[in-house]
């Protein structure tokens, strides 16, 4: 089974509860007006990887309590990644996902590996992000009409406590001068970054990611 995918970081902190493994998906057929990252969109883009690859991977790294999924789009891949996470799981780690999809939509509808991979997800964020509601108050998501499904216990307790916890971001500075960013922030933060590092960054639900080469 295989998967198209935009990028993996083994571990950040900036993208859910805790530290965690992260999978941006290569390809969005949701394709929302205020997306900033379309270089997701396109389905051919990307690398392709082995399911069993990226499992191996995600459950080798110490020090994280489970996975995000965000994107390009999750369910536009579920099957493969449904099985993923249904691994992860199964490893003791939990399963955060992103999905432009309104959670009616994919509890209804009858499209291939939706269920499963609802049913391999711990917390789900759902909705468009929609660039005019900014989300200043809850961590990790980008705009207002996203909502924070607890689809099992495990983060349950965090409902109560989502106003409390900071947006934050990563940068890394590669030895080639390339900057990567993920996380989420304010557009006043993103802009003074982006300045900074000579290109403005740009935003997508469920975090952004972002490379910009010093220079
Ligand atoms: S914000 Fe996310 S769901 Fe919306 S078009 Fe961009 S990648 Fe797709």
């Amino acid at each position: 089974m295989q998967l198209r995918i935009h990028r993996f970081l083994p571990k950040t902190s900036v993208e859910g509860p805790g530290a965690r493994a992260c999978l941006w998906v290569q390809g969005c057929l949701i394709r929302c007006h205020g997306c900033f990252n379309p270089s997701t969109w396109r389905a051919s883009g990307g690398q392709v990887v082995q399911v069993g690859d990226l499992l191996n991977r995600v459950v080798r790294i110490s020090g994280i309590e489970g996975a995000t999924f965000l994107g390009g789009e999750p369910f536009d891949q579920a099957p493969a990644l449904a099985a993923l996470a249904q691994s992860v799981q199964d490893a003791g780690l939990s399963v955060m996902t992103f999905s432009g999809y309104e959670y009616e939509v994919l509890r209804r509808a009858d499209r291939a590996g939706w269920k499963d991979l609802l049913a391999a997800t711990d917390l789900l964020v759902d909705g468009p992000f929609v660039s005019s509601l900014p989300d200043h108050q809850r961590p990790w998501v980008g705009s207002t009409n996203q909502q924070f499904r607890f689809l099992s216990s495990r983060y349950r307790h965090l409902a109560d406590e989502l106003g409390s916890i900071p947006d934050r971001l990563e940068v890394r500075l590669r030895r080639d001068g390339t900057v990567l960013i993920n996380g989420m922030a304010s557009s006043a933060v993103l802009d003074d970054l982006g300045s900074a590092i000579g290109r403005r960054q740009r935003q997508t639900q469920g975090g952004f990611v972002a490379a910009s080469t010093l220079g």
